[in-house]
């Protein structure tokens, strides 16, 4: 040790230092030019396992774990340079354990030179180890809930394909002549056929919710129909605090909004819910909306409950965020959370006005949209008895469902324009389709042995095919694959279940389009 105290004492000279490095619990030493130990203090020995004989004058290198060697070599020399440098590196002792080290190396400057590197040493490996786990037991959450999104995926896809047949023979029951209490069956199957649909959804959701995925559909919905919808579910939570709700839907003219149904649902739920539960009893929550600017739609829930403290509004939005005097309602704090990044994920805006003892204001914003179809059954009748379209058209439908091709002959039997072609397999229905090219083809994207994406790169190839208009037809809604489809040639994709009337439309429209320029033009909704 005489070296290294020398070195000090020279420097600072001063006895402190030496008790400090005898007695500090880090390991402390001196390396010289050529990497030998020259000074060691006795928390190095316990560390290392080594005797102070056998590290003097022993290379530093052989003990340091052969992954790390060559970077701490490295910078060893860029110490002798000048530099310090703070690193963490793995040492094996005497014993052969392995030790993981926080390390500092500066150099030890004597009379303006280098002579050596000081350098300490704090053994890390429970934190190490600690760290490890905890990363290892992070992958393996991150592999199983990937697999559970992957079987929740997957489940929902399969759970599509039967909805599809029962969705679409109970809207097809539906445009027949049925009696009352027949039609109010068959509602009762179609309404909870979408209740399960919806379900399913759900369950998807929230498994990409908990993996950081969200994906949401956004389509034109009316907006009247779902807020009763939503007042029809809440209507016993107002009962029991015999609270009034107000919405008159007579009143507004149609109104459509760029949403996802399902979420938007969720949203108007839990802001409804919320203007329940913070109501005064006997008190009131009125619902209305408006147009506001051009092109977005104002929803507006005002109850005349209990009020929000100015100082509060922007902290409701948070997570577990409640106030206190609320603390005695049941909840959790994180409904206006998710309510806040759905609406924005549907791209629209959400706020609140409030005073304290008169009540709240919360409104969303969301785009307007067009109405995609006319929604009265008149109006199906006339689509379907009337179908803009003049000539007469085949149609390929290439699926390996026969209950969904069942479902298409039948919506496409009220008409004389059409005839319906099928095959069960991608080669067979390629082969039909060179033989007698058919006006348009439906293709299901999930077909044994060759797949929708390989037929239609087959019939693109083909010259008699390459021009005909190709529907991708899919359980899979998910708007990234739908738009990955249209990108690679489909002329447009259709999900199951069949929305029967846009189905209708859809087709028209292409055949209409090809009838009257002799090409088909891509038509979105
Ligand atoms: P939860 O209702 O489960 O507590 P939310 O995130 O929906 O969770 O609401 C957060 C907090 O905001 C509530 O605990 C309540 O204190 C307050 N709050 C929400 N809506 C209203 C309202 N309409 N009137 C008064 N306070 C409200």
């Amino acid at each position: 040790m005489a070296t290294f105290l020398s070195y000090v004492i020279e420097l600072e000279n001063s006895v402190i230092y030496e008790s400090l490095f005898e007695h500090t619990l880090d390991a402390s030493y001196l390396i010289d030019l050529e990497g030998r130990f020259t000074t060691v203090n006795p928390a190095t020995i316990a560390l290392t396992g080594y005797e102070e004989r056998e590290l003097l004058n022993m290379s530093f290198a052989p003990i340091i774990a052969p992954e790390d060697v060559e970077r701490v070599i490295n910078i060893f020399d860029k110490v002798k340079q000048g530099e310090s440098h703070k690193f963490e590196a793995r040492i094996e002792k005497k014993d052969g354990e392995l030790l993981d080290l926080n390390l500092s190396a500066v150099p030890a400057v004597i009379g303006n030179q280098i002579k050596g590197v000081i350098g300490i040493a704090k053994d890390i490996t429970e934190r190490k180890r600690a760290e490890r786990e905890l990363i290892q037991s992070r992958e393996e959450a991150i592999k199983a809930n990937q697999a559970k999104s992957e079987f929740l995926a997957r489940m929902s896809h399969e759970l599509r394909t039967p909805m599809n047949a029962i969705l679409g023979f109970a809207q097809l029951l539906e445009m027949g002549n049925l009696t009352s209490s027949q039609r109010e069956d068959v509602l009762e199957i179609r309404k909870a056929g979408h209740h399960l649909l919806n379900l399913m959804n759900e369950v998807l959701d929230l498994a990409r919710i908990e993996s950081g995925k969200i994906s949401l559909s956004l389509e034109p919905v009316e907006l009247a129909p779902l807020v009763e919808d939503c007042l029809a579910l809440l209507q016993p939570l107002a009962e029991e605090r015999n609270i009034r709700l107000s919405f008159h839907a007579e009143k507004h003219p149609q109104k459509f909004v760029q949403a996802d149904r399902t979420r938007l649902k969720q949203v108007i739920l839990n802001l409804i819910s919320n203007a329940i539960r913070y109501n005064v009893v006997n008190g009131i929550v009125e619902l209305s909306y408006q147009l506001n600017g051009i092109d977005q739609i104002r929803f507006n829930v005002m109850d005349k409950g209990v009020g929000i403290p100015d100082s509060e509004l922007d902290s409701i939005f948070e997570p577990f965020y409640r106030i206190q005097p609320s603390i005695s309602i049941e909840g959790t704090g994180v409904g206006l959370t998710i309510t806040k990044q759905l609406v924005q994920l549907m791209g629209g805006k959400i706020g609140v006005r409030s005073k304290v003892g008169e009540g709240s204001l919360f409104w969303i914003e969301l785009k307007k949209a067009e109405s995609p179809f006319q929604t009265s059954r008149e109006a199906l009748h006339e689509s379907i008895v009337q179908p803009e379209v003049e000539g007469f058209f085949t149609i390929l439908y290439i699926e390996d469902n026969v209950a969904n091709v069942t479902l298409v002959k039948r919506i496409l039997a009220d008409y004389s324009h059409f005839s319906l072609v099928s095959a069960q397999e991608a080669v067979t229905g390629i082969n039909m389709a060179v033989e007698n090219p058919p006006d348009l083809i439906l293709l299901d994207l999930h077909l044994p042995g060759m797949d929708g994406f390989e037929a239609l790169q087959r019939l693109r190839t083909v010259p008699s095919t390459r021009e005909i208009p190709i529907v991708a037809v899919s359980a899979n809604a998910m708007p990234k694959d739908i738009q990955d489809a249209l990108n690679r040639g489909f002329e447009h994709y259709i999900t199951k279940p069949l929305d029967v009337p846009a189905f209708i439309k859809t087709i028209t429209h292409l055949l209409k389009s090809k009838s009257n320029t002799g090409r088909v033009h891509q038509w979105m909704n």
